[in-house]
């Protein structure tokens, strides 16, 4: 699939509408907490306002559901965005409207204007074509590098693109592309790492996992529910028990390919989440009736590290334990100290394993870590995505 980028089109003296992701967390008082995805924003507006553009910038933020929510106008992310670029951001206090419009008319090349939370207008989310042309009307040309977003079909991420020339910023293809290598060509031997919470959300992955690699681990708390598939009892641990059919037959289906599925062959558990005191590494099929499995053991992370270390190419998603908890954070750290030591290539993707890997701390050795939770799921589902769907490249279609 070619796609469209921004080094495909000339900018220089355009207005750009530019969907970004800042989408980010933000602390009790309202302010940046995480500053990450703005800061991978940055190539591309630094990109096209060196060349001469104008940056007309529109994010969502939370969950407003087509309403006004004061605690979600984008003025920190603003603020944020204005002393990370070192550049004036002007912000507009709507989505789309008479003040948006009037900032949008004067600004000029080399000039950035940041929208209100698109998800405040309720055609947002509904990809409402009259939206989609509100936000074209203001600009020349749309870039996105919301990848984050990819996976939702909006007006100011999808819809926009009937009404103006499209193309990928510099973060979208960077995702695109790394992705990308992991679905075709990848180096072999392929091994994916799947761990989290929710099993449901995971068996697509899984299944088309099933067809990409050649090794499958499998952690965390989704892994109980497949353990519990081969009869073991998992005390009070988390298992999603109308997913255990489905476990069993990834199961079947992984012998039939060939595909060497593990799971955790010892686990660390305790009586709560929170009661580090009584925890203690037991085998698999030996959870104590009152304990619940919240890590991968030694053993296991032993056994992963060493198939790790052989792997032409890492995938993963969802971390192997309960890493918010230090006592549970182990094996998710030791495995993301063994993705960084491989030659493998590495690509992690998911916000809770992301942030495992940055605790960790070895963030730096990964060749890639993706900022899209759902998008990059979807796309290791096999699903065509419908932002990135906007900027194929028609000519070359
Ligand atoms: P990602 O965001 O990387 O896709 P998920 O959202 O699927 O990951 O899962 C992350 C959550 O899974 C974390 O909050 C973590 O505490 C939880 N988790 C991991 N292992 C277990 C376990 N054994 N029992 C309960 N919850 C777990
Ligand atoms: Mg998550």
């Amino acid at each position: 699939m070619a796609i469209k980028t921004i080094k495909d089109i000339d900018v220089a003296g355009k207005k750009v509408f530019t969907r970004v992701d800042f989408n980010v967390p933000r602390n009790e008082q309202g302010a940046v907490a995480d500053d990450t995805k703005i800061r991978a924003a940055l190539p591309t507006i630094t990109y096209l306002l060196e060349q001469g553009a104008a940056v007309i910038l529109a994010s969502h933020l939370g969950r407003p559901k087509g309403k006004c929510k004061e605690e979600l106008r984008l003025t920190a992310v603003a603020e944020k965005l204005q002393e990370l670029l070192k550049v004036e951001v002007l912000k507009s206090n709507e989505v789309v409207g008479p003040e948006t419009e009037a900032l949008a008319q004067k600004l000029q090349p080399g000039q950035v204007l940041l929208l209100e939370n698109v998800r405040f207008h309720p055609g947002e989310e509904k990809n409402d074509p009259q939206l989609a042309q509100a936000y074209a009307k203001l600009a020349d040309l749309f870039v996105s590098d919301a990848f984050g977003t990819a996976h939702r079909a909006h007006a100011s991420n999808v819809g926009v693109a009937d009404y103006l020339p499209a193309a990928a910023g510099m973060l979208m293809q960077k995702e695109i592309e790394n992705l990308t290598q992991t679905l075709h060509n990848a180096k072999k031997p392929v091994l994916a790492i799947v761990g989290g919470s929710k099993t449901a959300d995971k068996i697509g992955v899984i299944k088309n996992f099933l067809k990409l690699a050649d090794i499958i681990l499998l952690g965390g708390g989704m892994a109980n529910t497949f353990l519990k598939a081969k009869g073991y009892q998992l005390g009070i641990s988390l298992v999603e028990e109308d997913q255990v059919d489905n476990a069993a037959q990834i199961m079947r289906e992984a012998a039939d390919l060939n595909v060497e599925l593990l799971l955790p062959e010892d686990v660390t558990v305790a009586s709560a989440i929170e009661d580090t005191a009584s925890a203690e590494t037991v085998a698999a099929d030996a959870v104590p009736a009152d304990k619940m499995a919240l890590d991968i053991g030694p053993q296991t992370c032993a056994r992963y590290a060493e198939l790790i270390d052989k792997a032409g190419t890492v995938i993963w998603n969802g971390p192997l334990g309960v890493f918010e908890v230090d006592a549970f954070a182990q094996g998710t750290i030791a495995i993301a100290k063994a993705v960084a030591a491989s030659s493998a290539f590495s690509l992690i993707g998911g916000g809770d394993v992301v942030a495992a890997v940055e605790k960790a701390g070895v963030a730096a050795q990964i060749s890639h870590l993706s900022t899209g939770g759902g998008a990059t799921l979807e796309f290791w589902e096999g699903k065509e995505l419908p932002g990135i769907a906007v900027l194929e490249d028609k000519k070359e279609g």
